[in-house]
C-alpha cells in the first residue's frame, strides 16, 4: 500500500472514529436533554390540569368532565384524561360517551399507582385504549370526585422529534466528515510528496549520484532526520572515495613491484596477490579466495605462513622452486597485526623477492674467475717449466725450443688478456660507436688481408657473396671488422684444410645479413647457444685446442649488440657452421631474401641475445 493511502486512510479513519463518538455522544445527550424536557413539560401541564380541576364544582356531571378533559387535551395537544379514586375514568379526551362508558378501570394502571403511592407516576407504555406507546404523566388532583389527572403524549410524536435532532447531529457528521476526508487528503498528500522527494534522493545515492537535491526538506523533524542522513551520506561517499583512491594507488604500487606480495587473512584464504607473485608462483587462475594450503606448492613457504598465523612469528628463508630454469626466492612473512578492538590476528603477509639473477650473477663471476685462473694457470705452467729448463741450463739447441714454447704461451696470454680487458671495456660501456657507410667488400678485403698468414696456413679458400641491396654496410667499420676477423678466424681455424670459407652480404627488411660460412664440424645443436657466453668451448675444440682464448664470441656478441644487432649460431644442412650478424640499418630498401639463403636455410639456429 502506499505511503499516501496509508497516511490518508490513518488520518481519515480517527477523524471518523472521532466524529462518529462524538456524533454518537451529542445525539444521546441531546436525545436525553429533549425527553427531559418532554418529561417535564408533560409534568407541568398535568400539573396545570390538576390545579385547573381542582378548582372545578365539588360535584360535576361525567358529561362535564369529558367536555373538560376534551377540551384541555385539544388545548395542551395531548391525551387528558381524569380518573376517580376508584379507578373509573371520569373524562378522556380520546373517548367520549359509549367508549368512555366502556373504558376499563384505571386504577390499577402503573402511573395511577405511582401517583397514589408517591405523589406523581411517570411510565412509558402501551395504551389498550387507543393502541399505541405513550408516556404517561398522573398526578393527585385536589378535588372530591376527581383522584388523579392524567397526561399522555404518544411517543411516536416524541420519537419523530428525536429523530430529527438525530439527523441534524447526522447532517453535521457528515459534513464534518467531509471536512476530515479532504483535510485528510490534502495533508496526506502534501507529506507523501516530501518522503516522495527524500526517496528519490535516497534512490539517487544508491545509484551513485550525490549531488545534492535542488529543494530544502523543510524544517520539521522529516527534514532534520533527511538532512542528517544526507550529510551521513555524504560523509560516507567522501570516505568512499577516498578508499577507492587509496586502494587504486596500492593496486598500481603492488601491481609495479618487482616482488611478488600476496596477502592471506586468518583463515588462511588469500585476500589478494599481485602479478609478480602469479608468475612467480605460476597461479593460472586468480588465487583470491582459496586457501594458501591449495595454492603454495613449496612447504617451507607454506610453514612460513602457517607459523606467522599460528604464532605471529616473521621470518626470511631462501627457497629453491622447482621450475625450469630454478627459482631462488627470499621468501619474507609477517603477521597482520589486528585492528585497534579487534580480537586475534588478522592475517599474513607473503613477500617474495627473486634471487635467481642475482645467484646467477653471482655464479657467472665466480665461474669467470676459475675460469681466468685455470685460462692463465696453463700457459703459466708452460712458461714456468721453459724457464726451469732454461736456467738448468739445458742444452743449445733446446733453448730454442723453450724460448718458442716462452714466445707461444706469453702470447697466448697476451691475447687472453687483450680480451678481457676488451671485455671489460664493453661491459663498462666506454666503447661508443663511430657510424659510417663503406663497402663491404673493402671490410672482407681488410679482414682477409690480416688473416693472410693463417688462411694460407690451412689453404682455406675465402669467396666472397655479397648481394647489390648490401653492398654497403652502415656501421662501426673498426668494429665491425674486429666480429668479421673473429668469426672468419674460427671458421679458418676450426674448417678442414683445403675447405671454403663463405663471407656473404644479404638484405633484410631495414637490416643487413653478413654471413660467414664453413664447412667445418658444426657445432652440437644443444651448444648453440652456449658458444657466445665467456670461456666457452665446445669440448671436442677444446681438447683440440686450436689456440683460441674461448672469448672470441663473447666479444662478437657484444660489439653486435652494441649496434643493436643480433648474432646467431647455426649448422648448414650439408654439413658445417653458419655465423649471421644482423646489423640493422638506416633507411634500407626493402628486397626479397637471395636463393643462396633459401637453398642455405640453416638447420637449426641459436640467438646470441644481445
Ligand atoms: P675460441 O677462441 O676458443 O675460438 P670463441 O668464443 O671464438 O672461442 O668460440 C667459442 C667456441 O665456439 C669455440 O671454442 C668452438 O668450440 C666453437 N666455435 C666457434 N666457431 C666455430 C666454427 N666455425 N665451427 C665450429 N665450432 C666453432
Amino acid at each position: 500500500m502506499k505511503l499516501r493511502t496509508r497516511l490518508f486512510l490513518a488520518a481519515f479513519g480517527i477523524a471518523t472514529v472521532a466524529l462518529l463518538l462524538a456524533g454518537a455522544l451529542v445525539t444521546l445527550s441531546l436525545q436525553r436533554q429533549f425527553l427531559d424536557r418532554v418529561e417535564s413539560e408533560l409534568v407541568a401541564q398535568t400539573r396545570l390540569v390538576a390545579d385547573l380541576v381542582a378548582r372545578r364544582a365539588a360535584t360535576p356531571t361525567v358529561a362535564e368532565l369529558d367536555a373538560e378533559a376534551d377540551a384541555l387535551g385539544l388545548d395542551l395537544g395531548a391525551r387528558v384524561t381524569l380518573i376517580a379514586p376508584d379507578g373509573a375514568v371520569l373524562g378522556d379526551s380520546a373517548e367520549d360517551g359509549a367508549g368512555l362508558a366502556a373504558m376499563e378501570n384505571h386504577g390499577s394502571r402503573p402511573e395511577i399507582v405511582a401517583a397514589r403511592e408517591r405523589g406523581i407516576g411517570l411510565t412509558r407504555r402501551f395504551s389498550t385504549t387507543v393502541e399505541r406507546d405513550f408516556l404517561y404523566v398522573a398526578l393527585p388532583v385536589a378535588h372530591p370526585a376527581v383522584a388523579f389527572a392524567r397526561l399522555a403524549l404518544p411517543l411516536t410524536v416524541i420519537d419523530e422529534q428525536a429523530a430529527s435532532v438525530r439527523r441534524a447531529t447526522g447532517i453535521g457528521i457528515l459534513l464534518a466528515l467531509v471536512g476530515a476526508l479532504i483535510l485528510a487528503w490534502v495533508t496526506s498528500t502534501a507529506m507523501s510528496r516530501r518522503v516522495a522527494v527524500i526517496a528519490a534522493v535516497a534512490r539517487r545515492y544508491a545509484e551513485g549520484d550525490l549531488s545534492r537535491p535542488l529543494r530544502g526538506y523543510g524544517d520539521d523533524e522529516i527534514g532534520t532526520v533527511a538532512r542528517a542522513l544526507d550529510a551521513s551520506v555524504h560523509e560516507l561517499g567522501r570516505r568512499l572515495d577516498e578508499l577507492s583512491r587509496h586502494r587504486v594507488l596500492t593496486d598500481a604500487i603492488l601491481s609495479s613491484m618487482a616482488e611478488g606480495v600476496l596477502v592471506v587473512d586468518n583463515r588462511g584464504q588469500v585476500r589478494m596477490a599481485n602479478d609478480t607473485v602469479r608468475t612467480m608462483l605460476g597461479f593460472e587462475t586468480s588465487p583470491v579466495g582459496r586457501h594458501y594450503v591449495e595454492l603454495i606448492r613449496h612447504p617451507d613457504i607454506a610453514g612460513q605462513i602457517a607459523a606467522a598465523l599460528d604464532h605471529g612469528e616473521s621470518s626470511r628463508r631462501e627457497v629453491t622452486l622447482n621450475t625450469d630454469p630454478p627459482l631462488v626466492l627470499l621468501a619474507g612473512t609477517a603477521a597482520l597485526e589486528p585492528a585497534e578492538g579487534d580480537a586475534g590476528r588478522q592475517g599474513a603477509a607473503v613477500v617474495l623477492h627473486d634471487m635467481s639473477k642475482f645467484r646467477q650473477a653471482e655464479q657467472v663471476r665466480q665461474d669467470f674467475v676459475a675460469n681466468v685462473s685455470h685460462e692463465l694457470r696453463t700457459p703459466l705452467t708452460a712458461v714456468r717449466a721453459a724457464v726451469d729448463a732454461l736456467m738448468d741450463g739445458a742444452g743449445k739447441a733446446d733453448n730454442r725450443l723453450f724460448i718458442d714454447i716462452i714466445d707461444r704461451h706469453t702470447s697466448r696470454m697476451d691475447r687472453l688478456v687483450s680480451d678481457l680487458l676488451r671485455l671489460a671495456r664493453l661491459d663498462a660501456g666506454q666503447e661508443t660507436l663511430g657510424v659510417v657507410t663503406f663497402p663491404a667488400d673493402a671490410l672482407f678485403e681488410a679482414v682477409e688481408t690480416e688473416l693472410l698468414p693463417l688462411i694460407e696456413e690451412r689453404r682455406i679458400r675465402v669467396t666472397r657473396r655479397i648481394a647489390p641491396l648490401a653492398a654497403e654496410i652502415t656501421a662501426d667499420q673498426a668494429k665491425l671488422h674486429d666480429v668479421v676477423k673473429n668469426l672468419l678466424e674460427n671458421a679458418i681455424r676450426y674448417a678442414p684444410a683445403d675447405s671454403r670459407v663463405v663471407l656473404g652480404t644479404e638484405p633484410q627488411d631495414q637490416a643487413v645479413l653478413l654471413t660467414v660460412r664453413d664447412r667445418g664440424p658444426g657445432i652440437p645443436s644443444a651448444e648453440l647457444k652456449r658458444v657466445f657466453e665467456r670461456f666457452y668451448r665446445v669440448e671436442q675444440s677444446r681438447s683440440r685446442d686450436p689456440g683460441g682464448t674461448g672469448l672470441g664470441l663473447a666479444i662478437v656478441k657484444h660489439l653486435v649488440g652494441l649496434h643493436g644487432g643480433v648474432v646467431t649460431a647455426a649448422n648448414r644442412p650439408r654439413g658445417g657452421a653458419v655465423f649471421t650478424v644482423r646489423l640493422p640499418q638506416p633507411e634500407r630498401p626493402v628486397a626479397s631474401a637471395s636463393e643462396e639463403a633459401a637453398e642455405e636455410a640453416p638447420a637449426d639456429v641459436s640467438q646470441a641475445a644481445s
